[in-house]
């Protein structure tokens, strides 16, 4: 449509960015406050201990004003010394962003390869740990949810390999698209550093990541020898152990963090697992009644916090995707890289409820149609019903 103004809400159906609920908008719409005063301190003590509750530790959590990328950053930089050796596996786009960003800090990250439609293999990481005798590997990097490819990995299994070759290696892990959306459990799976951030599970705008940590990551900063400074969590524990930091803070974001962590909690963190569980079904349902496949190609990896499906040969997931904006301004998520064209995502975390899916996979129907691109009907009926079925107590999600 040519008209200037387009009536409605918009549908941000990306897996991240995601939907900031009014709650959170209202939260933040406040004058900023000094950041080194008293009514701060009460906001910066409320926020460091609330988001040790998501990230289920008794270990301290590092909140920077960055977006994911530098959760990453700080992530290898507090751990790590040039030269280090680190073991990561290709799950997907972010995976590859993050061994690129190891090779730039001068460590030498081995890459175990795969096919972007699983998640991480235990067992293959275990083989290498076994292998490498000298323990010249200095930790394990593994992302949670491959936003790239809607792929979890089971981290358990992960800390269960490492425990298994017998390997000191700390365990990192990227939970940008999965904190607040999927199960994770920082303490009882002992990660030693957990990367995430703010725009997707949190319902909050970018500009907000963390790290979240272990007595084991703790001691290994201390023989760090990477050069840092804004990143350095020695510079930042100081001051958080009073409620401030050292640098000045994301202060409004951090209002609407303090929202959404009791938003999270009022609704139980096990009920929000669950939702997300449920819509993940819902959708991949819907696939299944167009046609269509999910690029997981195994049920154990499917991601509950967004689908990303195969493009029927011949047909451009970009645009389908341009019809979709167009129509019914729904914003889906393009394939990133390897997948250009080839795949679209669907986000389906954060602020979502049975009818937004709903409505999202409606689009997907229509804009299916409008795109010329094959598929078979029933897909939101095929969602609906599953929705319908789950609200009578029938089913529980898969
Ligand atoms: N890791 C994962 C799994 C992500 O999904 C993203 C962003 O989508 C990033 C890292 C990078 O985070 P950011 O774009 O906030 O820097």
């Amino acid at each position: 449509s040519n008209a200037a103004r387009v009536a409605g809400r918009h549908f941000l159906q990306i897996p991240g960015p995601t939907p900031v609920p009014d709650r959170i908008l209202r939260a933040m719409d406040m004058p900023t406050i000094d950041h080194r005063g008293p009514e701060f301190q009460k906001l910066g003590k409320r926020v460091l201990e609330g988001m040790k509750s998501v990230f289920k530790t008794a270990n301290p959590v590092i909140i920077y004003p960055a977006s994911g990328t530098g959760a990453w950053e700080a992530a290898l930089a507090n751990v790590l010394s040039p030269g280090d050796k680190v073991l990561m596996f290709e799950t997907g786009h972010f995976a590859t962003l993050w061994k690129n960003m190891a090779i730039k800090l001068g460590l030498h990250p081995e890459f175990i390869a795969s096919d972007w439609r699983i998640g991480a293999d235990a067992a293959a990481i275990e083989a290498r740990l076994r292998e490498d005798k000298n323990h010249d590997i200095k930790a394990v990097c593994v992302v949670h949810n491959e936003t790239s490819t809607g792929c979890i990995s089971l981290i358990p299994e992960v800390r269960k390999a490492i425990d298994a070759a017998g390997h000191p290696a700390l365990l990192l892990v990227d939970t940008i698209s999965s904190l607040a959306s999927i199960d994770f459990r920082h303490d009882e799976w002992g990660v030693d550093v957990t990367v995430s951030g703010s725009q997707k599970g949190l319902m909050l705008p970018p500009g907000l990541s963390f790290n979240a940590l272990s007595p084991k990551a703790l001691a290994a900063a201390k023989k760090s020898t990477m050069p840092k400074l804004f990143w350095s969590w020695e510079e930042m524990l100081p001051h958080n152990e009073k409620g401030y930091f050292p640098y000045t803070p994301g202060t409004n974001l951090l209002y609407g963090l303090a929202e959404a962590i009791d938003m999270l909690h009022e609704e139980g963190l096990d009920n929000v697992f669950a939702r997300h569980d449920r819509h993940a079904e819902a959708t991949r349902r819907a696939v299944r009644a167009w046609g269509l496949e999910v690029l997981c190609r195994d049920p154990k990896y499917y991601s509950s916090s967004l689908t990303a499906v195969l493009m029927p040969e011949g047909h451009d997931a970009d645009a389908f995707r341009e019809k979709t904006l167009n129509h019914f301004d729904m914003s889906l998520g393009t394939g990133l890289t390897k997948l250009s064209g080839r795949v679209f995502r669907i986000g389906h975390l954060g602020d979502t409820n049975d009818l937004t899916i709903l409505g999202a996979l409606s689009g997907v129907e229509m804009g299916l149609s409008v795109a010329g691109v094959p598929h078979r009907k029933g897909g939101v009926q095929a969602a609906m019903d599953y929705l319908t079925d789950c609200a009578r107590g029938t089913l529980s999600a898969a």
